[in-house]
């Protein structure tokens, strides 16, 4: 519920209404604006229609947030949210490329990707420490060595780190050497590690799962904003359709949908997306020109020696190529690459 003020409500009159929402057991929102203040109150529907607070006498109006999700609803929060990756925004006008590996597979590989992407433009660096295979017998990631390769990565490039976290036990360990933490598609509703992940006070990248509805997605970074971390991007990275031609359908309605319904931002991963390295660079083009804040995308150095999906990673020159065609589609929508 959004409740809000007359421009003449005091302090005490918020605060006395913000303490009568969490005395019912609602949580209280305060989001002061220059001309009025704005109240919320989330929680139990008919504990909120008790409450009464139409006919309080420095009540301007009080409206229902309609959507399922709350706190990620455009309803509650109208500006678009910008993340920041270390020193990198996510959703403003700036577009942002984070590229790597699929995964961390030696510390020369992760060095020398990351500075290929480094000199073609790359604003992060991606890449697993931990990996979810299909596979029990699929190389799963250098877990902890993994990241203290890529913290070493990071200070030598300067490039901030967005890597995976699969398990509650290793929330804090990965947010120790990372600037963001990747929920990956298969864990969108792992929902012990959305609460663990939502207190661990970084950057959150939320991946689509591969068979979640969209609301799904936004139900599920419901979880990471109600556990107190609004440093949430979301991620669209295909989906399983009938379609079996490409690895998933990369559902690009996702985007203009997302930015409807939520202030978040939200990236395209092409490489996920379609599975196929020579579909990358046009559907990283199309999410460009439908409105994503950027693109996840893998890149190796030697894609046939890669441990895990070279069949999608671009080659350093296909990364290189993959930059100089985005400038002038991001500029066409009136966005610079960050
Ligand atoms: C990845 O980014 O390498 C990955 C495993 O992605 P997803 O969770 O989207 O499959
Ligand atoms: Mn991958």
């Amino acid at each position: 519920m959004i409740i809000v003020l007359k421009p003449e409500a005091t302090p005490e009159i918020t605060e006395a209404l913000l303490a009568q929402i969490s005395e019912r057991g609602l949580t209280p929102l305060h989001m002061p604006g220059v001309e009025r203040v704005v109240l919320g109150a989330l929680g139990d529907e008919r504990v909120l229609a008790e409450l009464n607070l139409e006919s309080h006498p420095m009540v301007e109006s009080v409206k229902p947030i309609l959507a399922p999700y709350k706190l990620v609803s455009r309803e509650l929060h109208p500006h678009d949210t910008i993340v920041k990756i270390g020193s990198l925004p996510i959703g403003g006008r700036a577009f942002g490329v984070i590229a790597g590996p699929c995964a961390v597979e030696s510390y020369d590989q992760t060095s020398n990707t990351a500075q290929l992407v480094k000199e073609a433009g790359a604003a992060a660096l991606r890449a697993g420490a931990y990996k979810p295979r299909t596979s029990p017998y699929g190389f799963q990631g250098h877990g902890p060595e993994g990241l203290k390769i890529l913290k070493q990565v990071s200070e030598e490039t300067g490039l901030p780190i967005v890597t995976e976290v699969m398990d509650t036990a290793d929330v804090e360990i990965v947010a120790e050497h990372a600037d963001a933490l990747q929920i990956g598609a298969r864990n969108m509703q792992n929902f012990a590690l959305l609460r663990a992940v939502g207190k661990a006070g970084k950057p959150v990248l939320l991946k689509r799962g591969l068979s979640a509805k969209l609301e799904e997605l936004l139900l599920a970074a419901e979880y990471l904003l109600a556990a107190g971390n609004e440093q949430v991007i979301l991620c669209e990275r295909g989906i399983r359709t009938f379609e079996t031609a490409t690895r998933n359908t990369l559902d690009l309605n996702a985007i203009p949908y997302i930015k409807q319904k939520t202030h978040l931002p939200v990236l395209v991963d092409p490489s996920h997306g379609t599975g196929v390295r020579d579909f990358v660079i046009p559907m990283s083009l199309a999410a460009a020109a439908c409105g994503a804040d950027g693109i996840l995308v893998e890149v190796h150095e030697n894609p046939p020696a890669a441990l895990s999906d070279g069949a999608q990673s671009l080659y350093p020159e296909g990364f290189r190529a993959l930059m100089t065609a985005l400038a002038p589609v991001a500029q066409a929508v009136g966005r610079t690459l960050a």
